[in-house]
């Protein structure tokens, strides 16, 4: 029996140090695992798999609103990337450069793609000429490289996954309209698909995507009150079409310069569902994304007929549309419960000898250990019904956690003690200065998370210098 408990014991508590329960989880759940590259991971079958549901779902929304996928070339022309000013500032620290092709030196060094603004805009320069050829709403899946000096896990890596849509457009009200329409998928794909509720809003100017007139973004709480940037939208206005000369003939026979947007979520998200839900005992995965949702589990599976009920039980939910495995190895059930809650499989069904006999099984819900028999009649219908509850209840939870972890503060002395002492967002005014920023993320190494669209006035005065307050803003420690 002692080995039953191997797989719980190796991982560290939260309470104790969240970010090696993270480490320990990722490991033990074996999502991911380090390789020889530096910065780099290796996403596994159980991680990919989770990757291929948020890629599937999202990429079925995105479609619902006329994007179409394409692929661009992974390297960049020097020349290329250097054309809109601030976006090469914002990236040329972390660009990793391509120098040779085979033995010979490049005539122009080509970058490993950071993001794909650059290509797309020399694309879109050609394939646009007139009015009629607008909007173009396309998103590439792919893979990014940041060179990034400490890298964790889904959190930050060098070479990491994601999706980068690029839009562009005959008005500034059609692309800030795409750049909100975006964000709402995120958002809502968050809220319905992961259980994980967000706060939306824009980022200051100094947060803001490197080239961008307005960035924003959905922000996510995880379980040690640490925000996470879950997913950004930007609008572009006019400014890369002007650098890279992206016009079209209107319906008045003018030239006009386009308007553009760019928004992507990438794998990082996988981390927020690993901090949002998980727990001492491993993974939670909501039903909707998680791969595997239901694991039925045989006790005493030697003895006659078990395994070929369990099979049978697995046939008749596969066939309902469940994603559904068995657990037929000939490790001992108590392995098996704690394998499958550290994987988070948000339940599992047991059926043995007797259940049998009784024409009966049980399930047990990941989330709340909560046990319940099921007539075998019943399974397909109560197993919708859980899942149903499960998905509800593990928002229910994420979101009532992120409102008792919501603070609001009016005086300097006050802000800073939220922030040391209590983990989580604090709402506080701000004058939109960047010094307040600064001195914040240099004193209390807190960040401004973003300005809200729902805004309050706490206050008339910035919670950093006391001058008028423009807006209210979202401050917190951040991954
Ligand atoms: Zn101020």
């Amino acid at each position: 029996m002692a080995d039953d408990k191997k797989l719980v014991e190796a991982i560290t508590s939260m309470e104790e140090d969240f970010a090696q329960w993270y480490t320990d989880v990722v490991k033990k759940a074996e999502l991911c695992d380090y390789s020889s590259v530096k910065g780099c991971m290796i996403i596994k079958p159980a991680g990919y798999a989770l990757w291929e549901q948020i890629q599937q779902q999202l990429d079925a929304k995105f479609k619902e609103t006329g994007v179409e996928n394409v692929y661009m070339p992974m390297f960049i022309p020097e020349s290329l990337l250097e054309k809109e000013k601030d976006h090469v500032e914002g990236f040329a620290p972390e660009v990793a450069w391509v120098t040779h092709g085979g033995l010979e030196p490049l005539q122009e060094r080509l970058c490993v793609r950071p993001t794909s603004e650059t290509l797309f805009c020399d694309f879109y320069k050609n394939e646009v000429q007139s009015y009629r050829d607008l909007p173009k709403v396309y998103n590439q899946w792919c893979s990014v490289v940041r060179w990034e000096k400490t890298t964790r896990p889904f959190l930050r890596s060098r070479e990491f996954l994601w999706q980068e849509g690029h839009t562009v457009h005959a008005t500034a009200e059609d692309a800030e309209a795409r750049t909100i329409q975006m964000l709402n998928v995120y958002a809502d794909f968050a809220r319905d698909v992961l259980a994980i509720p967000v706060v939306k809003g824009q980022k200051t100017e100094k947060e803001k995507f490197a080239g961008a007139e307005s960035t924003y973004t959905i922000e996510a709480l995880m379980h040690d009150g640490k925000a996470l940037q879950s997913g950004t939208s930007h609008n572009f206005g006019d400014g890369f079409a002007k650098a890279f000369d992206i016009q079209y003939t209107d319906k008045d026979n003018t030239l006009k310069y386009c308007y553009q947007t760019s928004w992507g979520v990438s794998t990082r998200i996988i981390g927020a569902v690993i901090m949002v839900h998980g727990d001492d005992s491993g993974l939670k995965l909501p039903p909707k994304v998680a791969p595997t949702q239901i694991m039925v589990i045989p006790i005493q599976q030697k003895k006659e007929g078990v395994l070929d009920k369990a099979y049978a039980l697995r046939e008749r939910l596969l066939k309902s549309g469940f994603r559904v495995k068995v657990d037929d190895t000939d490790k001992s059930p108590g392995w098996k419960f704690n394998e499958c809650e550290m994987r988070g499989v948000p339940f599992r069904i047991e059926i043995g000898p007797k259940d049998i006999e009784n024409n009966k099984c049980v399930f047990v819900r990941r989330d709340t250990r909560e046990k319940t028999e099921v007539a075998l009649d019943d399974v397909e219908a109560k197993a919708a019904e859980l899942l149903e509850t499960i998905q509800k209840d593990m928002y229910e939870a994420a979101k009532a956690h992120l409102e008792s972890h919501i603070y609001s503060a009016v005086t300097w002395d006050e802000f800073c003690d939220t922030i040391n002492n209590k983990p989580g967002f604090v709402k506080a005014m701000w004058c939109g200065e960047q010094a307040c920023e600064d001195r914040i993320k240099e004193e209390l190494t807190a960040t401004s998370r973003c300005m809200p669209f729902e805004q309050e006035q706490l206050s008339d005065t910035c919670v950093c210098c006391g001058k008028p307050a423009k807006k209210m803003v979202y401050w917190g420690r951040a991954y």
